[in-house]
């Protein structure tokens, strides 16, 4: 459906310097995969994406759309049909304040595709039907939430009956709470057989969902192939690094002043944001029963909660500086055991490390 070679983009700036952001993209996109564009901040991915839809014409290359060179002859017209086909979905939700949830959906299919305004209206129920937003038709943008809006905004993409839609992260502007009815929503348009490319961060979801995954790294498609290729068996270290990389949360705890309310939200926030709310409870108590009880006597320490995404592995990790020996006794090895799946005690270069893998 797409077939893209030796795509580029070079940024030329006021100063005279420029700056080459995509450097040879080369790919082919069949139709109905679902690809998840995966890769560190500024590595060219949205430039990617507003490239394929010309709202950012690319320096160099060419892109073939269904046996056509969209690069060629780019004249309004053709990229208003371009557009049509490969609607895209934004981070930023892009809905038009003055207008109703209903009219969003309805006004691209008026306006453009000639629609009739009681067919218009018909299928924009039926697609605020689909992402779980009928009742809210008649309300405007500003009473939604940031998953409402963005649910709205896929609706108003699929409204103009587009043959494949672009996602540039649209999860990262949500709050954590949000971001699983919109990953919900995709996840359903993925098995309608729509052809998507979604960029994204979210990498549990990126795996679940795509027959495909890119990873992109400086500028080029760095490695692509199936989830289970990329995050199992990535061969370039990049790729290795990339999706092997831990997220951390990190508390220092000085005294016995500190602020166990914000830990307490902080474990809840993370664990929301890495799919993993079921560990959230037994992270807070298990933070709680050492820290009051175990080890209540050893100040400053470090609370680090990390989570590896690859592999799923959690761990609750206390280190204290300077410390040679294990503060743990006996009865509290006893009570941590049978709570976690691995419990390490080890001496570092830092000092006395406990570590509670959940
Ligand atoms: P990603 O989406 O992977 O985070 P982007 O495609 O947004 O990366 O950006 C890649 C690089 O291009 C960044 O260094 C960014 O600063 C630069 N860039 C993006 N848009 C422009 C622009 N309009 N003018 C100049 N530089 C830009
Ligand atoms: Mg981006």
């Amino acid at each position: 459906m797409i077939t893209v070679s030796h795509l580029s983009k070079t940024y030329h700036n006021a100063d005279g310097s420029s700056l080459t952001v995509l450097k040879d993209i080369n790919c082919e996109i069949q139709r109905g995969e679902v690809i998840s564009i995966i890769g560190p901040s500024g590595t060219g991915k949205s430039t990617f994406l507003r490239a394929l839809n010309l709202l950012d014409p690319p320096t160099g290359g060419s892109i073939i759309v269904d046996g056509e060179d969209i690069l060629v002859n780019a004249n309004a017209n053709a990229i208003a049909k371009l557009r049509q086909k490969m609607g895209m979905v934004f981070q930023s939700f892009n809905l038009f304040e003055h207008m109703t949830v209903l009219e969003n959906v309805m006004y691209a299919p008026v306006r453009i595709l000639q629609e009739s305004k009681e067919q218009a209206r018909e299928e924009a129920l039926a697609l605020l039907k689909k992402v779980g937003l009928v009742e809210k038709a008649d309300v405007y943008p500003s009473s939604l939430s940031g998953g409402q809006k963005q649910r709205v905004a896929i609706a108003r993409a699929l409204a103009m009956h587009p043959e494949a839609i672009l996602f540039d992260e649209p999860t990262s502007a949500l709050d954590p709470t949000m971001v699983g009815e919109v990953l919900s929503v995709i996840r359903q348009l993925a098995k309608s057989g729509l052809t998507m490319l979604i960029v994204t961060h979210e990498m549990k979801f990126a795996r679940d969902v795509s027959s495909r995954i890119f990873f992109m790294n400086e500028g080029v498609i760095y490695e692509d192939g199936t989830p289970e290729q990329i995050f199992e068996q990535p061969v370039r270290s990049a790729t290795k690094a990339f999706v092997n990389r831990i997220q951390k949360l990190v508390y220092e705890i000085d005294s016995d002043e500190y602020d166990f309310l914000q830990i307490h939200t902080g474990i809840n926030q993370f664990c929301l944001k890495y799919n993993i709310t079921p560990k959230a409870d037994l992270a807070y108590s298990l933070v709680k029963e050492v820290l009051f009880t175990h080890m209540r006597n050893y100040r400053p320490l470090t609370l680090r909660l990390t989570h590896t995404e690859m592999n799923g592995v959690t761990a609750l990790d206390f280190m204290v500086e300077k410390l040679q020996q294990s503060p743990l006794s006996d009865a509290a090895r006893q009570s941590l055991r049978p709570q976690v799946t691995d419990l390490i005690e080890e001496t570092t270069a830092r000092g006395f490390r406990i570590k509670l893998v959940i």
